[in-house]
């Protein structure tokens, strides 16, 4: 059992994701296959697991690499290896800050946003989680390092479900969703809405 900062969040993560699987699953039925729900509860279990095969005094980098492999290595559909490649760098960034700090996640929030990009090739306005972290990123790196933690997590929250919430009004343009077409207007993307769940679990 490992107490450190970083695992707190990714287990407040997983509760709430566990929560709302019901609810993912049916967005992914609308817009998508409909495994949505299915894989990242599946990649929060990995990771519960995970945290608690950690050793005792594992850093904070360590912590959420232990996250990122869960989602990259264990987990089907898109959305695992995107998730994935965000805690990646969140990891790479707490290990460059030396802790998990405010500065951490603005600078992992970024690079994941990038990394994500390079791979998926979705913009702002696609309708998939891009839509959530670009604005939580955005959010995160206007603030002033010695914001709170807690305090970072919010603004990002705050800007992660505003985007979330805009995906309602778009047709996809990358994803299976867009496989719909006008099928899918008015529904949120599940991927989006679990990256506000992301920041949401950090407050
Ligand atoms: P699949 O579409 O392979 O069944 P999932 O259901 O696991 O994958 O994940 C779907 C989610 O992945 C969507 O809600 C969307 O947020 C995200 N997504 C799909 N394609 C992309 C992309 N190209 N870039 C960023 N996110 C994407
Ligand atoms: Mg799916
Ligand atoms: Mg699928």
């Amino acid at each position: 059992m490992t107490d450190t900062t970083a695992a707190t969040w990714l287990r407040a993560f997983a509760t709430a994701v566990l929560d709302a699987e019901d609810r993912l699953t049916a967005l992914d039925q609308a817009a998508g296959d409909g495994d949505f729900g299915a894989n990242i509860a599946g990649a929060v279990r990995f990771t519960l697991a995970d945290l608690d095969a950690l050793a005792a005094g594992a850093a904070e980098d360590e912590v959420i690499s232990a996250a990122a492999s869960a989602f990259l290595d264990r987990v089907g559909g898109t959305s695992g290896p995107l998730f994935g490649l965000l805690f990646q760098e969140f990891a790479a960034a707490t290990r460059q800050a030396g802790g998990f700090t405010t500065a951490a996640l603005a600078a992992g929030a970024s690079a994941g946003l990038a990394a994500i990009q390079r791979v998926g090739e979705a913009e702002v306005g696609d309708k998939t989680l891009v839509d959530a972290l670009s604005p939580a990123a955005d959010a995160l790196s206007a603030l002033p390092d010695d914001t709170p933690l807690a305090e970072a997590f919010a603004a990002a929250a705050r800007a992660a479900d505003e985007g979330a919430r805009s995906t309602a009004d778009v047709r996809a343009r990358r994803g299976r969703a867009s496989y719909v077409g006008d099928h899918a207007i008015g529904v949120v993307d599940p991927g989006a809405v679990t990256v506000g769940l992301l920041f949401a679990a950090g407050t």
